[in-house]
């Protein structure tokens, strides 16, 4: 860990992000984008993945962030609370904290924006089942992750990204390709956000009324109606993609509708903003304290391989992030962190003691409003 710092500039980013998609409790679009273009070469490695061209830059700023459009529960089994499910059974309940037998680690050399000929999502297979999609540095700034996850009779996929990119094309494509591999003709799709902010929430617009597909809203209200979750946010509840149990865990702090979501399939947890490889902005900071904690303790029994957020800001030098709204990122943290840095950020925040200060650790900042 190293020392609290405030720098200068800092305060003034504070300022900005107030403006941008990750820092208020509603939307905001990020600015900054610029030109994309359709891309040509694949980045080395990329030893499973693939990347997709989405050539043409459609302005998608329509806000669809404040409508809670739930368009209805994923058919039969959406939202059922943490105790009953069935199926829980095999691979949920029989952990016991050992290192998962399969994790991925396959990852791939992300666009580090330097080249803007490359398409404006990066997909990446990280499994027969699940996939990783990455907007580019060159379409937004904030250059978003979002996942795709397949069970047998819907696939999940968590967040839309930031604007000016083709992602329910990139999207469908995937499926379209996943089905073929499958032998399937169709599966629903289940479009939810991390939290709704707009960096992670532009392109829901593009799913919505499109076949077999449902998009949750992004407000408290919308996501605990889909998932049933009555006690919000202490009620952790599961959610079954078929054969791919999903724990829904609500972590408001960063932003009010804030969910984790423990994957059995991967065994791994996607934090979205709240824990990622950068500076980790804290809206409500009680809130998030509490949020991190349930976090820890959910997963303090079950096998975790990494965890999973949805933007890396700190370069590959301990404490050091790249400057709000750098569009190149040389040098770039990896995404994948562990539940380590769960239970480091956990006791970070706790040791503040309700005096938050931005604090560096090697791997995120965290950076209160
Ligand atoms: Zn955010």
């Amino acid at each position: 860990m190293i020392l609290s710092r405030r720098a200068p500039h800092r305060i003034l980013f504070a300022a900005l992000v107030g403006l941008a998609g990750c820092a208020g409790d509603d939307d905001g679009g990020p600015a900054a984008a610029t030109g994309s273009s359709d891309g040509a070469t694949l980045p080395a490695d990329d030893s499973a993945g693939s990347t997709n061209a989405t050539p043409s830059a459609t302005p998608n700023d329509g806000e669809t962030t404040a409508s809670g459009e739930s368009t209805g529960r994923g058919s039969d089994s959406a939202g059922e609370t943490t105790t009953g499910s069935e199926t829980t059974a095999d691979d949920s309940t029989d952990s016991t904290g050992d290192p998962p037998s399969a994790c991925a680690d396959n990852w791939p050399q992300w666009n580090d924006g330097s080249d803007c000929g490359l398409p404006d999502i990066q997909v990446h297979q990280v499994s027969d089942n699940t996939f990783l999609l990455r907007q580019s540095l060159c379409s937004n700034f904030e250059a978003p992750f979002m996942y795709l996850l397949f069970g047998t009779q819907r696939v999940l996929l968590q967040d839309t990204g930031a604007g000016n990119i083709e992602i329910a094309a990139a999207v469908y494509s995937v499926i379209d390709d996943w089905l073929t591999a499958n032998n399937q003709a169709s599966i629903e799709l289940v479009v939810v956000n991390s939290h709704g902010h707009g960096d992670h929430t532009q392109g829901n617009a593009m799913f919505q009324g499109q076949p077999n597909t449902v998009v949750v809203g992004t407000g408290v209200a919308a996501v605990s109606s889909f998932f049933g979750i009555n006690n919000w946010p202490q009620e952790t509840v599961q959610y079954d993609l078929g054969d791919r149990m999903l724990d829904i865990i609500a972590i408001p702090g960063h932003q009010s509708s804030h969910i984790a979501i423990y994957d059995h399939g991967e065994n791994w947890l996607l934090t979205g903003d709240t824990l990622y490889p950068g500076r980790l902005y804290i809206a409500d900071f009680p809130t998030y304290v509490e949020s991190i904690a349930r976090m820890v303790e959910h997963v303090a029994d079950l096998p975790t391989c990494n965890v999973m957020g949805t933007h890396v800001e700190m370069t590959t030098t301990a404490g050091d992030d790249f400057p709000f709204g750098a569009v190149t990122h040389p040098s770039e943290h990896a995404l994948q962190l562990t539940s380590s840095h769960l239970t480091e950020l956990r006791d970070g925040v706790a040791a503040m003691a309700g005096a938050p200060v931005i604090e560096a650790h090697d791997d995120f900042i965290i950076y209160p409003l």
